[in-house]
């Protein structure tokens, strides 16, 4: 096999309550990438979207996961990469992870598809170094596993997968900037014992009603009393966005990734389509472009487009 064309799609980490721990794959926005193996050991990167991103491998999140490829694996061949982007970085859905997760999945296809999923992300964590300083997989481990991912620990990789309950998603990324850097900069470095035995009971609970497909639960259990109060005074409109979802019928919501992406989870498609509307009539009173994205929890991750 020579070539592969994947369609790597946008993640929404922390779920809420699970800082730095969960994440969870969605069908819209979505990446393509077109990988092609070369005869040398060397990395080529084209984007065909207009955000200006670096082609120079080792700027590049794609780049540098194909050059540690090459590098511990000890490889003779190289990759060009052709990067269609749709998820726009620094939305806080997780752009960089789509072209690194991608980089590692069509790279291991092209070799013959001997790595571990665990290995995957092992590589795609150093593209997700270069754009935030963290080697962190919330948003990879989705992407490559499908679903929503438990990230029980990422030194070393303990990954796991978690049941995909059948509900829709509602993302909107007002066009505003939001740096990962100053998100986490502002955060808190000590917290009350009493605030984390209450943030302890929403990550088991939404847990438990992730598997158990208690959405009721997962309602309940999707607060965050530690990070949400302080990374929102970021985000416009952030509460009156969250309080109206809520009283359309979102079972909850909050944050993605470091924001300024908003997401809340519905039962029915119907309520999501109501809430994107909300969403979008927010911003535009106040003259911020939104993009607003329903779909349902992606179960699958990465799909392959064509290989040949
Ligand atoms: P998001 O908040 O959507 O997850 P990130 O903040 O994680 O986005 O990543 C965006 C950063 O990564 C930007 O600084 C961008 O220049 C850098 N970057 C480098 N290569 C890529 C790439 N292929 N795709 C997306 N971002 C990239």
């Amino acid at each position: 096999m020579k070539n592969i064309k994947i369609k790597v799609p946008a993640t929404v980490a922390n779920l809420v309550c699970g800082f730095d721990i969960l994440g969870m794959a969605i069908h819209q926005p979505y990446d393509e990438m077109e990988l092609k193996i070369l005869e040398e050991p060397e990395v080529i990167i084209r984007h065909t979207d207009d955000f200006n991103l670096p082609e120079e491998a080792s700027k590049n999140v794609a780049g540098v996961v194909l050059q540690k490829m090459i590098e511990e694996l000890n490889l003779k061949n190289g990759f060009e990469v052709i990067i269609h982007k749709n998820i726009k970085p620094g939305s806080g859905l997780g752009s960089s992870a789509a072209s690194a997760a991608g980089a590692a999945f069509g790279a291991n296809r092209l070799l013959g598809n001997n790595l571990s999923k665990n290995e995957l992300v092992h590589f795609a964590m150093f593209g997700e170094e270069l754009a935030s300083g963290v080697r962190h997989a919330d948003n990879i481990a989705p992407i490559i596993y499908g679903g929503i991912s438990l990230v029980k620990s990422s030194h070393p990789i303990d990954i796991i997968p978690l049941n995909s309950p059948d509900l829709f998603t509602v993302a909107v990324h007002p066009q505003v900037e939001v740096k990962t850097s100053d998100a986490r900069q502002i955060l808190k470095k000590n917290i009350l014992l009493k605030d984390a035995v209450e943030q302890w009971g929403n990550i088991a609970g939404l847990i438990a009603g992730i598997e158990k497909n208690d959405f009721s639960l997962i309602g309940r259990s999707l607060n965050d009393i530690i990070v949400e109060p302080v990374r929102s005074i970021l985000i416009p409109q952030f509460d009156t966005i969250k309080t109206k979802s809520l009283k359309l019928g979102a079972l909850g919501g909050g944050i993605s990734g470091s924001g300024p992406s908003i997401f809340m989870l519905t039962e029915k498609e119907e309520t999501a389509y109501k809430i994107a509307q909300m969403m979008e009539s927010v911003y535009h009173q106040i003259d911020i472009e939104s993009f607003v994205y329903v779909s349902k929890i992606n179960p699958t991750g990465i799909e392959i487009i064509e290989e040949n």
